[in-house]
This record gives structure tokens, C-alpha cells and sequence, in this order.
């Protein structure tokens, strides 16, 4: 019974990247993009990357809440799409967001697009890398000023590079 309660208490009680004072998403930000796409079938990405990453990446799972030590990353830099390698967000705009997953305040520009998914029933924003449409997370309007916003991301889908260390080649 012990056990049974102690199972039940780490459970989350809330969906992925959800927060009790979430509120709805912000519709797709849209907007064209200058990057150039990378296609490869799923065959291919899974040949070259770990499972857990090729989980998030291309089949849109999620990552268990804390279980990323890019949570506690803070060093200045850039986290790199996991699969690709384009620059997504730059470390300046990391924050704590208490939900156990990265989050960013803002994306570089045009580097993710968005599209709405209905998973959890209520319609979120998923969001994607640009170049090769690996999954990274959930963008939702409960973030910190000014902007509002809070992108939720996977650190299994995140590459980060400290400032000064070259950024990898993009992968091709
Ligand atoms: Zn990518």
C-alpha cells in the first residue's frame, strides 16, 4: 500500500509540459522561412539516432519530466537541433520554468515552425525544427515578460554548445 502511494505521489499530475495556470496556446506564429529543408525518411533518422532521441524527434514522444540534464544548464551558448544541428535557441533565453523540462522565452527566428495538435485533446501549439521537422515541443502563452510565451522543449531533442566552442557542421 506504502509503495502504491509513493508510486502514485511521483506520479505527474499533469500532462507533458503542462502548468495548473496554463493557459490556451498561442496560435501558429507562421511566417516563412529562409532555411532550406532537410529531408530524410524515418529509416534514415533512426539509423542515426539513439532511440530515445529518435523517439522525441520523429514519433513526437515526450521526454519524462526532470529527466533532462539540460534542465540545469546555464552556461551561455546555443542548443542545436539534436537530429540536425541548426541553432534553435540561444542561451539567453533559457529560464527556469519549474515544469522539469528546457524553456526558452523565444526561439531564433524563423528557425521553428509550428503546427496545432489536438494529443491531449485541447489544441496545443507543437513546434518543430525548420530544417529537418524533428518534433522539440510545446509552445504556450503563460511565459515571462515581455514576450509571454514559454517554449517547452525536449533536452533529448537539444544539442547544447558552450560559447566559444564551434557549433557543429549542420548534419546533411
Ligand atoms: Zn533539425
Amino acid at each position: 500500500m506504502l509503495q502504491y502511494l509513493a508510486a502514485l505521489a511521483a506520479a505527474p499530475l499533469l500532462p507533458a509540459c503542462s502548468r495548473a495556470d496554463a493557459t490556451p496556446p498561442p496560435a501558429p506564429s507562421g511566417g516563412a522561412s529562409s532555411i532550406a529543408p532537410l529531408r530524410k525518411s524515418k529509416a534514415e533518422w533512426r539509423k542515426l539516432l539513439p532511440s530515445d532521441a529518435y523517439e522525441v524527434l520523429f514519433e513526437e514522444d515526450t521526454e519524462p519530466p526532470r529527466s533532462s540534464p539540460l534542465n540545469r544548464e546555464k552556461r551561455p551558448g546555443t542548443f542545436v537541433c539534436a537530429a540536425c544541428y541548426l541553432p534553435l535557441f540561444d542561451a539567453a533565453h533559457k529560464f527556469e520554468s519549474g515544469t522539469g523540462w528546457p524553456s526558452f522565452t523565444e526561439p531564433i527566428a524563423g528557425h521553428v515552425a509550428t503546427k496545432r495538435d489536438f494529443k491531449l485533446i485541447l489544441p496545443r501549439t507543437e513546434y518543430h525544427c525548420a530544417r529537418c521537422g524533428g518534433h522539440q515541443g510545446h509552445v504556450f502563452k503563460d511565459g515571462p515578460p515581455p514576450r509571454g510565451e514559454r517554449w517547452c522543449n525536449n533536452g533529448l531533442a537539444l544539442r547544447f554548445v558552450p560559447k566559444g566552442d564551434a557549433l557543429p557542421p549542420l548534419r546533411t
